[in-house]
């Protein structure tokens, strides 16, 4: 029996793909990629704004016509927060939310459908144990689940109403997934849930996790997004403590730079706060890198909102922006408002992702001249490529064969969003 995976939005989603794509491999399953035609297909869907739903519509209707035997189950956001939308349509066998979606093969009927099945349990508010190790796509780095759901309600996002309330995985439950990891051969885990920085299970909190997977000597902990009034002088302390494997990045979503907006937004900080805690810690943490998420074109962005947050990014130390095009989401608070016109947000993304071009060069060209560790994660168009661990990609070349190993490269290029370097062997 084959199955494959098609994994639409964020790192979390990916992690809980890898997660079922080990269960099916226990039940014996082969993983396939999209190329092949399969027995089941397994859409985990995205459902952070309305384009993601419509890519998911489409996504599952391409599916469907490239297997039409196959027995097809949609799980996840999307699953959630449309779950009538997509039982219409036709030769989908299985919708489930995202409570019971990790429990997939319970449900998974054994021929096709004429009618969907559907699931969709209450999402609980208690902490969580998963027992499945994660089947990671690369061989490098792969993601840990430690925390779902989020208590903030921020205007524009309909994430606490389709993962529920926030909290996190049970810590002992945690480090068993990680050992495992470790010893499969992963250099980098990737600590991934909705808002990790609330992470709190029996008293731990996520520096009692960092700590605990230090100690298991895996050579980079990362953590991924993360929300700026949750960092604790404790996570940079880490992060600058060389003895200590949590990576000096940060990934802290700002969404604008307008107090006005911010405001609007329901976010926990006002510019001046983001600005100070920015620099505390850039001057705390050695080598550090910082990046951001802003959103263009929410409803209550004037122009003049807009040029703070192109200011913004370009007088201070943001090393790169993930720029999103606002786009409307029924349930949300924001969605009832007055939108602005596509076309003007769109100009204003556009504008933003040139700016963080520009900021990607100058962090490689501050970096010129620098030997720098590459954690080597494939070898694309004869060059091989990775992440420093203040998550610069470089590129370089070598006959060797380097993937997975920790390798130094010394800078020469910048060229946007990567650096080419020369292998040091
Ligand atoms: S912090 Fe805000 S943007 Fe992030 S998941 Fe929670 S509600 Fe959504």
């Amino acid at each position: 029996m084959k199955v494959n995976f098609h994994t639409l939005g964020c790192r979390l989603n990916q992690s809980e793909s890898a997660i079922l794509a080990q269960s099916f491999i226990d039940s014996g399953y082969d993983l396939t990629d999209d190329k092949s035609p399969s027995d089941v297909c397994v859409i985990n869907t995205c459902t952070v704004t309305s384009v993601s739903d419509s890519k998911c519509r489409n996504s599952i209707r391409k599916l469907i016509r490239k297997n039409p035997q196959a027995r097809i189950a949609v799980i996840g956001c999307y699953a959630e927060a449309g779950f009538e939308e997509i039982s219409s349509i036709e030769g989908v066998d299985l919708v489930i939310g995202n409570e019971e979606k990790l429990n997939l093969l319970k449900y998974l009927p054994e021929e096709k459908l004429e009618k969907p099945r559907l699931v969709k349990d209450k999402i609980s508010k208690d902490s969580f144990s998963i027992d499945t190790i994660g089947q990671a796509t690369g061989r490098t780095r792969a993601s840990l689940k430690i925390q779902d759901g989020c208590d903030f309600i921020c205007s524009f996002c309909i994430i606490p109403r389709v993962r529920g309330r926030a909290r996190g995985r049970d810590f002992d439950n945690l480090l068993v997934e990680a050992k495992e990891l470790v010893e499969r051969g992963y250099k980098e885990l990737v600590l991934t849930g909705v808002n990790i920085g609330t992470y709190e299970v029996g008293g731990k909190n996520i520096e009692h996790v960092l700590d605990a997977l230090s100690e298991l000597y895996i050579p980079r902990i990362r953590i991924s997004s993360i929300e700026p009034t949750t960092i604790t002088e404790g996570v940079l302390d880490r992060m600058a403590d060389p003895n200590h494997n949590c990576v000096p990045y940060l990934h802290l979503p700002m969404q604008s730079g307008s107090d006005r907006v911010l405001k609007a937004m329901r976010r926990h900080y006002s510019k001046a706060e983001y600005i100070s805690f920015l620099y505390h810690a850039y001057d705390k943490v050695p080598g550090l890198s910082v990046g951001t998420d802003v959103i263009l074109g929410t409803p209550d962005e004037t122009e003049e909102d807009f040029q703070e947050t192109l200011n913004f990014i370009k007088e201070h130390p943001i090393d790169y922006a993930h720029a999103f095009t606002y786009s409307e989401r029924e349930g949300t608070t924001d969605y009832p408002k007055k939108h602005i016109p596509m076309g003007e947000r769109k100009q204003r993304t556009d504008l933003i992702r040139n700016m963080s071009y520009q900021k990607q060069m100058e962090f490689g060209a501050r970096h010129l001249g620098q030997t720098v560790s590459v954690l080597v994660e494939e070898k694309s168009n004869g060059y091989w490529q990775g992440h420093t661990e203040n998550f610069m990609l470089v590129k370089f070349k070598s006959r060797s064969k380097l993937e997975n190993q920790i390798v130094e490269v010394a800078l020469e290029e910048p060229c946007g969003e990567w650096v080419l370097g020369k292998y040091q062997p």
